[in-house]
């Protein structure tokens, strides 16, 4: 197998679908729902909460009360920390599910399965390419890339894996030009 094509693929399963402009809360339930979706499985660790704090942001708690009543909703982290990890889902009172090692879709099938939804219907949120986006992507789900979290609910300024990983994608969009890929992400959700 030659080096361009597996870096092609690479770069498919990179792309997120799309590349919100903000954290989780930036992202509009109405607008994912008139795209189909039904259900939402969400990262845990800068997704919902600052690393290492315990406190959910206010926007936090609110955006998630405005999704719940409409879309199926599932905690995803690789975290191995089941106090954390538990104690967020029971301040959010949401299912979850721990050391899922994304982007193995393991975990993501258990979740789609309990959810009863195929995955076209469901969005896979995160902060990272390499986790969330990798892992959303190749169960064919929709992926959306959010600004990691400040305890504030402001993105984060300790975001140098994030801006890191925003220049590999832009380096690698170079491979999503030509061929049968899809257009890679140029439309930034800015809803909020
Ligand atoms: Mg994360």
């Amino acid at each position: 197998m030659s080096l361009i094509p597996s870096l092609q693929k690479t770069a498919q399963w990179l792309q997120p679908s799309y590349i919100v402009a903000g954290p989780i809360t930036a992202i509009d339930p109405q607008t994912l729902w008139g795209k189909g979706i039904r259900g939402l499985v969400l990262d845990v660790d800068q997704t919902l909460a600052p690393r290492r704090q315990l406190v959910l942001p206010e926007t936090v708690r609110h955006w998630i009360e405005q999704v719940r009543p409409r879309f199926k909703l599932y905690l995803l982290s690789n975290n191995l920390n089941r106090r954390r990890i538990l104690w967020v889902a029971r301040q959010l009172d949401l299912p979850y599910c721990l050391a899922a090692r994304k982007p193995s879709r393991h975990s993501l099938r258990q979740v789609l399965k309990t959810i009863n939804l195929p995955p076209a219907q469901v969005a896979m949120v995160g902060d990272r390419l390499f986790t969330d986006v990798l892992a959303g992507n190749r169960m064919g789900m929709m992926s959306l890339l959010v600004e990691p979290i400040a305890s504030d609910g402001r993105p984060s300024r300790q975001n140098r894996l994030y801006r890191m990983e925003l220049r590999l994608l832009r380096a690698l969009g170079r491979f999503t030009i030509s061929g049968d890929l899809p257009t890679p992400t140029q439309g930034r959700d800015r809803k909020s």
